[in-house]
């Protein structure tokens, strides 16, 4: 049976336009999610947060970090040194005239932060480094 009705309950669904993204997020989210803005540092609601729980994408709700994985980098931004396997996809960003890796939603292509490699923060010696307006943090209950 042919499911073209004009239902509103597809939470999975994802937009397949900029202007569907526009309607869904808000303005700020928007201008970060979809046109890779950046938040300014320090405002971010989850910059010195260390609630445990599971870091999603505001704009598709797929798990993208673990909380376990955030570290204090003082850059001003959420920082993790690792990402949940399969959650990001990685395209060189040659912006600001320098090169550096654009972190993005594995599932919905939305702009989240980048990745620095080789700073020595921690073991894995890579620092993402996120805008807390791209994520919404789940706390976990155990
Ligand atoms: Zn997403």
């Amino acid at each position: 049976m042919a499911d073209n009705s004009a239902r509103t309950d597809g939470e999975n669904k994802l937009p397949t336009s900029e202007e569907e993204w526009r309607v869904r997020l808000t303005p700020e989210e928007f201008q970060v999610l979809r046109q890779a803005g950046t938040e300014r540092p320090w405002t971010g609601e989850y910059v010195d947060t260390k609630t445990a729980g599971t870091y999603h994408c505001r704009a598709c709700g797929a798990e993208l970090f673990a909380s376990d994985t955030k570290f204090d980098s003082h850059c001003g931004w959420p920082s993790f040194d690792q990402a949940l396997p399969g959650a990001i996809r990685y395209l060189e960003d040659r912006s600001l005239g320098m090169v550096r890796i654009e972190v993005r939603c594995a599932n919905c292509d939305s702009h989240l932060g980048h990745r620095f490699d080789g700073e020595g923060f921690t073991p894995t010696n890579a620092r993402y480094c996120i805008n807390s307006i791209s994520m919404r943090l789940d706390p976990s209950t155990t």
